[in-house]
């Protein structure tokens, strides 16, 4: 996706131990056209597939997301960070934060995940795949069916990706970082 790449050329930072800052139009700051393009892009590359719902972890999953489930006419549900002593028939999983280095429990209502859904899971970054992982976990757990995995950026050189497609899993990355080091930004 060219806007994206020339983007992330332009406004990215590049940060020690492989981090990559878009807190300029992802992250922090959020450009809504480039996001609404960038969700028009996975909706494009996911039409072949069964899909009956968008799924994301808070926090910045949230906003591509949304925008898919638009474009898609398809209901948004994110796994929740902070577990709500309110919530029906919760499945958890234990998630690593690469950016926060530590160990957080997730969770979903099973009223909202059901054997019979066909989920596409949408995230903004694809690092070591733990976020990934951990919602494969809470999948399996609920019986459904995961159709495909769409990331607004994937570091390729980190493992992520190779553990995904490993499983066999259907992964989509709109811009792909082949290289960090030297603070210098390649773009596949
Ligand atoms: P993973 O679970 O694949 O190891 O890491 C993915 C999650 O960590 C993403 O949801 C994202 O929030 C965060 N993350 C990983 N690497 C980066 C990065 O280089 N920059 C930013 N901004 N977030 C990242």
């Amino acid at each position: 996706m060219e806007l994206l790449k020339r983007r992330i050329e332009q406004d990215g930072k590049c940060y020690p131990d492989g981090i990559l800052k878009v807190d300029s139009f992802i992250n922090h700051q959020m450009d809504p056209q480039l996001m609404y393009k960038i969700a028009e892009e996975f909706a494009r590359r996911f039409q072949d597939v069964k899909v009956n719902k968008i799924v994301t972890i808070e926090a910045s999953g949230i906003a591509p997301a949304i925008m898919v489930g638009y474009i898609m006419n398809l209901p948004v549900v994110f796994v929740k960070k902070k577990q709500p002593k309110t919530m029906e028939n919760m499945l958890t999983t234990t998630v690593h934060s690469f950016t926060k280095d530590r160990d957080y429990t997730v969770c979903i209502s099973n009223n909202f995940l059901q054997m019979d859904d066909h989920v596409l899971f949408i995230d903004d970054f694809l690092a070591y795949g733990n976020a990934a992982l951990g919602m494969i976990d809470l999948v399996e757990q609920s019986g459904a069916t995961l159709a495909g995995m769409g990331f607004i950026i994937e570091k390729a050189f980190q493992d992520g990706g190779n553990i995904l497609r490993e499983k066999g899993i259907r992964i989509e990355s709109l811009a792909i970082i082949d290289d960090l080091s030297n603070c210098k930004i390649v773009i596949r």
